[in-house]
């Protein structure tokens, strides 16, 4: 089964979820996930070598395409690195896909350690296989 996993990161935090993708690539492809990804963010992670298929900046529509696809079932589980420590002028937009994340009951880790663990949870409780 084909799972669709949105990745976000704030500036000051690509790295970090470009590190973090790489050490589950072989979690995430043999478990089928395919990678979403907001525009910066995504060419980031292609720049890496890793497959994954950009939507629009953030600041100028991508949390709001990934939201969308949050709403209507398309995306399953939301990785959104955020920076705490700086300004963001789309700030409503992502309180907008948090807020939708949490209407329909999507994970939605903003943090490398949370994501770890739902990668755990992922492997413990719902049956994919750590390869
Ligand atoms: P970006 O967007 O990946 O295009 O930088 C991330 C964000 O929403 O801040």
């Amino acid at each position: 089964m084909i799972m669709k996993l949105a990745v976000i990161a704030h500036d000051g935090k690509k790295a970090d979820m470009v590190a973090f993708l790489n050490r589950h690539i072989n979690f995430l492809k043999s478990n089928g996930i395919e990678i979403i990804a907001t525009g910066t963010t995504g060419k980031h992670a292609q720049d890496a070598g890793l497959d994954v298929k950009r939507y629009l900046s953030g600041p100028i529509g991508g949390d709001a395409q990934i939201a969308s696809d949050v709403c209507t079932g398309v995306v399953k589980m939301v990785f959104f690195f955020r920076d705490p420590l700086d300004k963001h002028p789309h700030e409503p937009d992502v309180q907008m896909l948090m807020r939708v994340c949490d209407v329909h009951n999507i994970p939605l880790a903003t943090n490398p350690a949370s994501a770890e663990l739902m990668i755990m949870g992922m492997i413990n409780r719902l049956g994919y296989t750590d390869k």
